[in-house]
């Protein structure tokens, strides 16, 4: 895409998620599908942010490859490296100069306050950091060093966002200055995607996840190891989809008259669970195939998914060192 495409685009999104590796289908519908359709009308940052991983990671060894691995992912999703920058968080320091800057015009009452840092420090109490208690801080320094004027976030994140805001709200106030853009949140549909435990959240660490990159072979055992509706414990028992996790991964990967099908049929008993789940295995490898085929293809050369890391965070460098030549002669640095 030309500079002059890129001009027409609404405004400038950033995005950031930690590197967890091989991404699963909650990924995928939660995030990944909107962040490839904003690129259409946005100038779209996506970064990996590996520092933010380091507050809570007891090990390193696997953070290379978990970055890597990610990467691979959203480059075969759809994210087009040459109209979006896509790079990993510490390859551009300037993110942890900024974080040190808005860190003086953050209460640290309001940090210590805030739920998501109760929450973590409740999780791991052997490892309650300095980091930890900054991570919303640095998040805003990730948003504001790219001058991202849109964020993309759930409406549970919404919280988060209007925090960045504050921040930049005081450190503009103090230096009397608007180098610093407030960002705007871009509500977002992220639906929340039950994992194949039919419970709780699809979730890597909890191992109820179909990853994105399976093999079809794979793919198909995890589905056919999904909780139903437990009410519906004979095949001659009618189900409710309603209550179905299987149904709603339907509603994301199969046609409508598929759906419409399962929705009338299984409420008579007309068809069985064993049938529904193969189904739904057979749509899911079908609409993950083009995405398994160009997962492959960039695998073969990690030197070059590498590149697109290495370019991105080139590309982001230029905006950082604009914006923190900015800062530092707001805040009067010598
Ligand atoms: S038939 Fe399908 S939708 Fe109905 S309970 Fe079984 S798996 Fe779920």
């Amino acid at each position: 895409m030309t500079s002059s495409q890129t001009s027409k685009k609404k405004g400038r999104v950033f995005s950031g998620a930690r590197p967890t590796g091989r991404q699963h289908l909650g990924n995928y519908l939660g995030a990944i599908q909107n962040f490839v359709a904003l690129q259409e009308n946005y100038d779209c940052i996506h970064c990996i942010v590996d520092l933010h991983a380091l507050t809570t990671m007891d090990s390193t060894e696997d953070l290379r490859q978990n970055s890597y691995e990610m990467a691979l992912d959203w480059l075969a999703a759809g994210i087009r490296p040459e109209d979006s920058i896509i790079f990993i968080q510490s390859h551009v320091p300037e993110v942890t100069e900024l974080h040190t800057i808005l860190s003086m015009v953050t209460p640290l009452g309001k940090l210590t306050d805030l739920p998501t840092f109760k929450e973590k420090a409740r999780q791991q109490p052997h490892n309650v950091n300095y980091g930890l208690v900054g991570y919303p801080v640095l998040m805003t320094a990730d948003i504001v060093l790219y001058k991202a004027d849109t964020v993309p976030v759930g409406i549970d994140q919404a919280p988060h966002l209007e925090f960045a805001r504050e921040v930049v709200r005081s450190f503009n106030y103090r230096y009397n200055t608007n180098v610093l853009i407030e960002p705007q949140m871009k509500a977002t549909e992220m639906p929340k995607v039950i994992g194949i435990d039919g419970q709780q959240k699809m979730s890597k660490s909890l191992n109820n996840h179909i990853e994105m990159a399976s093999t079809p072979e794979e793919t198909q055992a995890r589905v056919m190891q999904m909780v139903t509706d437990p009410a519906r414990i004979r095949r001659t028992d009618p189900g409710d989809p309603d209550v179905c996790n299987v149904f709603s991964l339907h509603k994301n990967f199969s046609s409508p008259e598929e759906i419409e099908m399962v929705n009338l049929e299984c409420r008579r008993a007309g068809i069985g669970c064993v049938q529904c789940k193969q189904l739904l295995a057979r749509n899911l490898n079908t609409s993950l195939e083009p995405f398994r085929a160009r997962r492959t293809e960039f695998a073969q050369k990690p030197e070059g998914v590498w590149e697109i890391l290495r370019d991105g965070a080139e590309r982001a460098q230029v905006i950082a060192k604009k914006t923190m030549a900015e800062v530092r002669e707001a805040v009067g640095l010598p």
